[in-house]
């Protein structure tokens, strides 16, 4: 135990790639102790016969938040198989540090508390976020204040109190994108979060273009099977330090299975990733020339998201999908798809919604890895349930989302 506990912040090797990253990060010590698979440690407690040595790790995790150095004391502190996912992690992030949390929504809990906790009560925020993100910073539950902008507004909405600019690209769900540079510029010195959900660290990495924090819903890309439900924060070791003692105050641990799950979910991550994406491109391509869709958003950088505005009764699609799967959530090996004016986006109050892009007839869709013919196959004979449109408008393109789009029509 002592072994696998000193052995989870092994000496940064040299850049590797990110598909080796993939399956080597977090896991760099386990031949050194005659393994292959990583160990899962689901103890509570740490047992130890010196209380002077304890009090001396408490008190240094009081005051410093760094990971302990040898056993954890207690696993509200920290779990060494969830430490294997946080190094992994922020090596494919490309950050200092990880933290993990038991949700997407712990996770940005806590960077909302570590914030607050320095007086910084006031966010900036971009729409749309994913549905409850939006929720959280606008109900003011957690005593935060939002400001609601456009990318070209943040600049001016930013005052002395402001802890923290908030953006998601591609966003949940109109997959509108944000250029991270421009925006990290107008924040100055207040962190910028990127909530990388939806582009996983395969396809966007936003501190390489100066974000300071990234969140994650691991339940969703990381995880990668709609089995596991996770949060994690990528960022600098002196706001990671942080963010585990709001962690260790407020208790929203990963469990170690679900981070002994997200770890193995890592390996695969940039061959889902791709793959899926491939069938999306070819989705959005049919999609595009086909006179039943209004409109389809797919972002430049790609991904496996995509979504669309049919011209009949999107319902009819949801009860009419065989194959794909009704459902809310996404990054999932097999495909789900969603309507988020009823159900993602729902809690959001409507006229925020339409007015972020979220219409009535926009459907959400995660690609998953089935083959391509089978999943066009059911998507039109969903779409084909439903009234083909009377007229044809003219002027119907596939649309980058590079921003904000007409509500549903
Ligand atoms: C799902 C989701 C979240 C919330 O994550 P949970 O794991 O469900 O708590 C946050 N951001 C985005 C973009 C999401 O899709």
């Amino acid at each position: 135990m002592d072994n696998e506990v000193s052995m989870t912040h092994p000496a940064p090797t040299p850049s590797r790639a990110l598909a080796t990253e993939a399956v080597h990060a977090g896991r760099d010590d386990l031949a050194s102790l005659g393994l292959h698979a990583p160990p899962i440690d689901l103890s509570t407690t740490y047992p130890s016969h010196d209380s002077r040595g304890e009090a001396m790790r408490i008190d240094a995790f009081a005051t410093t938040g760094a990971r302990p150095d040898g056993p954890p004391v207690y696993a509200r502190l920290d779990n060494p198989t969830t430490g294997r996912f946080e190094t992994a992690l922020a090596r494919l992030e490309r950050t200092e540090s990880a933290v993990a949390f038991a949700s997407g929504m712990a996770a940005l809990t806590a960077v909302l508390l570590a914030r607050a906790s320095q007086g910084l009560r006031h966010v900036v925020a971009v729409r749309p976020l994913y549905g409850c993100s939006d929720h959280l910073l606008g109900t003011g539950l957690l005593g935060t204040e939002v400001t609601w902008t456009d990318p070209a507004g943040i600049a001016d909405a930013i005052r002395p109190d402001t802890g923290l600019v908030m953006v998601e690209t591609p966003a949940n769900p109109t997959l509108a994108e944000v250029d991270i540079r421009a925006v990290a510029h107008a924040c100055g010195t207040v962190p910028l979060l990127v909530d990388n959900t939806f582009a996983t660290p395969v396809l966007q990495r936003p501190v390489e273009h100066g974000a300071r924090i990234v969140l994650h819903s691991a339940t969703k890309y990381l995880g990668g099977h709609g089995d596991v439900m996770g949060g994690v924060v990528a960022c600098d070791e002196e706001f990671a330090a942080t963010l585990r003692q709001v962690r260790f105050a407020t208790g929203g641990v990963l469990h170690p299975l679900a981070g002994y799950l997200l770890l193995r979910g890592l390996s695969t991550l940039p061959v889902r990733v791709r793959a899926a994406s491939t069938s999306a491109a070819e989705l959005v391509r049919r999609l595009t020339a086909d006179p039943r869709i209004a409109r389809v958003h797919y972002p430049r950088i790609g991904g496996a998201m995509i979504s669309f505005e049919v011209y009949g009764d999107p319902h009819r699609v949801i009860s009419g999908v065989r194959l794909i799967t009704p459902a809310v959530s996404l990054g999932s090996v097999d495909s789900l798809i969603q309507h988020p004016a009823s159900i993602s986006h729902r809690i959001v109050a409507e006229g925020d919604r339409r007015a972020s892009g979220v219409g009535d007839r926009l459907l959400r869709m995660s690609v998953g890895l089935e083959d391509v013919e089978d999943l066009w196959a059911d998507l039109c004979q969903a779409l084909s349930d439903g009234p083909l449109p009377s007229v044809r408008p003219a002027g119907r393109t596939l649309q980058p989302s590079n921003g904000p789009t007409p509500a549903g029509r």
